[in-house]
Parts: C-alpha cells; sequence; structure tokens
C-alpha cells in the first residue's frame, strides 16, 4: 500500500531504509545486552564476599497438597531459614551477632502477606529455625531503583534458564557465589519431583 504513488514511494524508501539501521542497531544492542549480563554474573562471581540463597521449584511438579504450601510460600520459608541459619553459623565464628535485612522488590500481591508471614516467623520461628538474626520485616523497594535488587534479578534468572533449559553461560558465574558448607552447596536447592536428579545444582549439595 506505500507504493501507490510517489510521495508514498519515498516514504516507503524512507521506512525501509530506517529500519534497515534499526535492525542492525537491534542487533548489536542485543548482543551488547548480553555480553553485559555476562559481564554482571562475571562481577558478582568475583564478590567472595557475597552469598547466594535460592529456591528453584519446577511449578509443573509442585505439589501444593503435599506441602500444605503455595510455591512462594515453600520459597520464602526455606530462602529465610537459609539466610538465618548463615546468620547464625557466621556469628559464631566471629564471636558477635550479626544482623540481616531482607530487600525485596516490591510487588503489592506479595507484600502484605510477606510482611505477616516474617512477623510469623518471628515470633514462631521456621520449620527449621528460630528467626534470631533476620531483623525487621522485608522492605520493600523499587527494584528500577535498587541495583541490588537487579544483581538477585540477574541471579534468579541465571539459575531460570540453567533449571529450564541446561543454560550454564550465567549459571557457572553465579553459582560460585552460592553458599557452602565443606564444598557443598547449601544456599541454593532445586526442587523437583524426581527423586534423584543429577543437574549440577542437585549433584553438589
Ligand atoms: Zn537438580
Amino acid at each position: 500500500a506505500l507504493q501507490k504513488n510517489a510521495s508514498n514511494k519515498k516514504i516507503y524508501h524512507h521506512t525501509k531504509k530506517f529500519y534497515s539501521k534499526t535492525e542492525k542497531y537491534i542487533h548489536l544492542t542485543y548482543n551488547e545486552r548480553k555480553q553485559f549480563i555476562s559481564d554482571i554474573a562475571k562481577q558478582i562471581a568475583s564478590w567472595g564476599f557475597t552469598r547466594l540463597f535460592a529456591e528453584c521449584i519446577d511449578k509443573t511438579k509442585f505439589n501444593n497438597s503435599k506441602t500444605k504450601q503455595t510455591v512462594n510460600e515453600q520459597a520464602f520459608e526455606q530462602l529465610i531459614s537459609r539466610f538465618e541459619q548463615y546468620l547464625q553459623i557466621i556469628s559464631k565464628a566471629k564471636d558477635q551477632k550479626l544482623y540481616g535485612l531482607l530487600v525485596h522488590d516490591n510487588n503489592e500481591t506479595v507484600s502484605k502477606k510477606l510482611t505477616q508471614t516474617m512477623k510469623e516467623f518471628h515470633k514462631k520461628g521456621t520449620i527449621w529455625t528460630n528467626i534470631n538474626n533476620i531483623i525487621e520485616t522485608p522492605l520493600f523497594v523499587d527494584s528500577e531503583l535498587t541495583g541490588m535488587i537487579q544483581l538477585a534479578d540477574v541471579c534468579g534468572y541465571a539459575l531460570r534458564r540453567f533449571c529450564e533449559n541446561g543454560e550454564k553461560t550465567l549459571y557457572d558465574h553465579i553459582i560460585k557465589r552460592a553458599d557452602r558448607k565443606k564444598n557443598r552447596i547449601v544456599g541454593v536447592r532445586h526442587f523437583t519431583d524426581k527423586t534423584i536428579c543429577t543437574c549440577d545444582i542437585c549433584s553438589n549439595r
């Protein structure tokens, strides 16, 4: 339709030229973006002071009649327990009580629920531990304004690509920061219905 008359023909060529340029630009940006994410993952891997805690749940295999919890509730309770236990261990090692604080990306649908759950954990503990070192309820922030949330998102993305597609490019970097005990991964868990999973996470736990 653009080629109907002379002036439209001009628009057509201009548009075509314009898009042929953006095509190249989009292509480069995509690669640059991929490179950038990879650089971030590498950077995270180099930070020896960071510890990664994660619960990777295969939602299709998740049976909540068995666990009596939703995916999010299980993930939250697991993360809280591992972070708390980590804080207790390093506090003991340093002979000084160290505190932890949770920063969560703001999500209206979960913020109230997680605040309530955290209050319960403070009172009664999780199924694994009492909460002595994590203070407060989670702080909910705008992830666009909070760099650390974006770094956590890169880790989440890397774990997801690994668990769902077996992609190791980003995973191999960030998994170096998984909390470990005697060289076994304790901070990250892969939750499937398989009795034996042979993935990198499961075989290093
Ligand atoms: Zn696994």
